[in-house]
């Protein structure tokens, strides 16, 4: 006897959870398999979760859904070891209607699987898929750990995370290489919330972000980032693989280096760690995504490689995705008809919006970092030290401090070097 089941998902994380619960909206029977204890037990992010998409996929999700804080202001940090120059946004329209929320996953997490539950969608924990059943040339079904754990499908949707061991399993996907993954490790620090307010300086409920370039990877391509919770912060960092293999430095030894500087430890002093985790990111971009669909299956979220890295987006391509494949199933069913040629609509769906359009802009950016390591190492140092020229007050004329500057950058790069690697910096970001 098969067990049939109209549409699985696999995997109850943001991408998963978000196709489940478009569908079962719509009256689809869906099966949602997740390997963790619960949903959110194995998840991680930042954690800026942002109002726009979520609301588009689980409307009025701010009223109940356990968030952390609504960020208000959004800094980016260029550092050296002591020092850094700070830019960013804070307030406006987001003091009213905001852009994002911090979230903890692992709080997170459940409330949306509950939400999803009460709309019909039906989830089984601690069930791991352990492959594909492909028959016939078409995805059929997934195999479980559990015992008679075949399970059978019209369609399956593969959200499985980063981690995408059933497509390159099944040979549906090249196996991942250093260069298109980021490893992020990330601790959360208990602090009062008035403490967090008063050091942030922000209201009650309001929230902080802040990214770290820079010294804050010792110059390999990444990012480091602070954001704060409810009761906590969340302090990480996360650098490309290859960069981690090639200079040989670990993921630990910079996130130690970013606590201690000096603008970073003020704001964590007297904090109590409370969680360390550690998780990929896909970084690939445009040109690492897989084969999105095929017959008898979809791939959403950070399995299709579908995250932005420079902007730390991630949480709203999966959701989004998870909702494009959903509309596609239901364009599916109403056919009848669930090989590629049907599903291949969700490719083009992919291709309409905004994460393939990102994905595609940005799609030279690893290559670029990768030859012009500049940006990551000396260009931050040059900042740093020509701010401190021209703001330090010391009575030598100004016109002699821009000198002194200029033989500064002249000395460490031909201008016409600098001239051509900003050229070649808006044309790959711009
Ligand atoms: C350190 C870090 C910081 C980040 N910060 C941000 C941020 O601030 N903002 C942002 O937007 N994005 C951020 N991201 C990216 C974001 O977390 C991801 O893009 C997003 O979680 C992807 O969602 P997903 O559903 O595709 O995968 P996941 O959320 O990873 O969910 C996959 C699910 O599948 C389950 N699973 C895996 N294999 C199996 C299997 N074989 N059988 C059953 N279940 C399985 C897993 O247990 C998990 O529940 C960050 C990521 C990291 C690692």
């Amino acid at each position: 006897m098969k067990t049939n089941f109209p549409v699985i998902v696999v995997g109850a994380g943001l991408a998963g959870l978000a196709a489940a619960y478009t569908l079962a909206r719509s009256g689809v029977e869906v099966l949602v398999l997740e390997r963790g204890d619960v949903p959110g037990a194995k998840n991680l992010m930042g954690g800026v979760l942002y109002r726009r998409p979520t609301e588009e996929v689980f409307p009025g999700f701010a009223q109940g859904a356990p968030v952390e804080r609504r960020v208000t202001r959004q800094s980016f940090w260029l550092m050296t070891g002591d020092s850094a120059i700070t830019a960013g946004y804070h307030g406006g329209e987001w003091m009213d209607e905001p852009n994002a929320f911090t979230v903890l996953r692992a709080r997170f997490d459940p409330w949306l699987a509950a939400r999803a539950e009460k709309a019909g969608v039906r989830i089984i924990n601690e069930t791991t898929v352990t492959e594909l059943i492909v028959e016939g040339g078409r995805v059929a079904g997934v195999r479980t750990s559990r015992p008679r754990g075949d399970l059978y499908a019209d369609v399956v949707i593969i959200a499985q995370g980063v981690n995408r061991l059933l497509l390159e399993q099944a040979g549906l996907a090249p196996p991942l290489e250093p260069r298109e993954v980021a490893v992020a490790v990330k601790e959360v620090i208990a602090l009062p919330r008035e403490t967090i307010e008063s050091r942030f300086n922000l209201e009650p409920g309001e929230g902080a972000t802040i990214e770290m370039l820079g010294q804050a990877t010792r110059g390999v391509v990444g990012a480091g980032f602070l954001y704060t919770n409810l009761d906590s912060v969340s302090i990480g960092v996360g650098v490309l693989i290859h960069q981690l293999v090639e200079t040989k430095l670990n993921p630990n030894t910079l996130l130690e280096g970013i606590k201690s500087h000096p603008m970073v430890r003020r704001l964590i002093a007297g904090g109590e760690t409370k969680e360390y985790t550690a998780h990929m990111i896909p970084e690939g971009g445009y040109r690492s995504v897989p084969q999105v669909y095929g017959d008898g299956f979809l791939v959403a979220g950070d399995a299709a490689m579908l995250c932005n890295g420079i902007h730390r987006e991630g949480s709203n391509l999966a959701m989004i995705s998870g909702k494009l494949a959903a509309e596609t199933v239901l364009e599916a069913r109403a056919e009848g008809d669930f090989s590629a040629r049907t599903l291949s609509r969700y490719r083009a769906r992919l291709e309409e919006s905004f994460i393939l359009k990102d994905l595609k802009k940005y799609e030279n950016t690893n290559e670029f970092f990768d030859h012009h390591p500049e940006f990551f190492r000396l260009y931050p140092a040059l900042l740093n030290r020509a701010a401190h020229e021209m703001l330090t007050v010391d009575g030598v004329p100004k016109k002699e401090k821009q000198a002194l500057v200029w033989k500064m950058v002249r000395r460490s790069r031909a201008p016409w070097r600098v001239a051509r690697d900003l050229y070649l910096a808006w044309r790959t970001l711009g």
